[in-house]
């Protein structure tokens, strides 16, 4: 059985970055933060990329389907949340696939949790 949370990010997962997975675990137009990647040989959950949506996680992540193997996820009530937990993996895992810090949404003032960008 593969084991979870060996990353520490506090996401479920890893699911297989398909369809059914998708459909399976995410619920409709609600805002959440994500990570991709794959499971390495020691069988930990290796992150290639996070990031966050601000209304609808499910489409996001279909997006996202065949640019990585596996993902993991949270979602938030608040817009907010699911930012600044992008902004926390981003600063924590320093993924490959991700060149420039998260961006707040138009119209927010909110900072980043770590370096108050
Ligand atoms: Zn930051």
């Amino acid at each position: 059985m593969m084991q979870q949370e060996l990353t520490g990010t506090g996401l479920r997962g890893p699911f297989p970055l398909a369809p059914d997975a998708i459909e399976e675990e995410l619920v409709d137009k609600c805002p959440g933060a994500y990570a991709l990647g794959f499971i390495d040989h020691l069988g930990r959950f290796s992150i290639t990329y996070v990031g966050s949506a601000g209304e609808d996680l499910k489409s996001q992540l279909r997006s996202h389907i065949g640019t990585a193997a596996q993902f993991k996820f949270r979602h938030f009530a608040e817009q907010r949340q699911a930012f600044e937990k992008e902004c926390e993996m981003f600063h924590q895992f320093m993924p490959t696939g991700n060149f420039l810090h998260p961006s707040r949404p138009h119209g927010a003032d909110w900072t980043c949790p770590r370096c108050r960008k």
